[in-house]
């Protein structure tokens, strides 16, 4: 156990708190707010209010969407390039097929 003087962010009201040693948040006894506690030694990191969490979540959910877009579009640029492949290949078949064709056009011309 250890004695925790805390001064709330959000509120800047003073409160002595006897918390165990590893706990690491607190509320505010007047306000609610959650605040982080370091080591144990009157100190508050961070203060989450309500409307962070919302704010951190809403973040959160456009980076999802992100990301979902990027890999979207990573999906479709894979597509292409695997489309472009397969043409060329298909035109160096082509290609072939006819220097072939012509090659023996030639020869069966000159036989003759
Ligand atoms: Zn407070």
């Amino acid at each position: 156990m250890k004695l925790v003087s805390l001064n709330c962010e959000n509120c800047n009201a003073a409160s002595e708190l006897t918390v165990e040693d590893d706990i690491t948040i607190a509320f505010c006894a007047h306000c609610g707010t959650k605040n982080l506690l370091d080591d144990g030694v009157q100190k508050i990191q961070h203060c989450i209010k309500k409307e962070d969490v919302a704010r951190i979540k809403e973040s959160e959910t456009l980076l999802k969407i992100k990301e979902m877009e990027f890999a979207e579009k990573e999906k479709q640029r894979l597509a292409d390039t695997e489309k472009s492949e397969l043409r060329v290949g298909f035109l160096v078949i082509a290609i072939a097929a006819i220097a072939i064709v012509a090659a023996i056009g030639y020869i069966v011309s000159c036989v003759a």
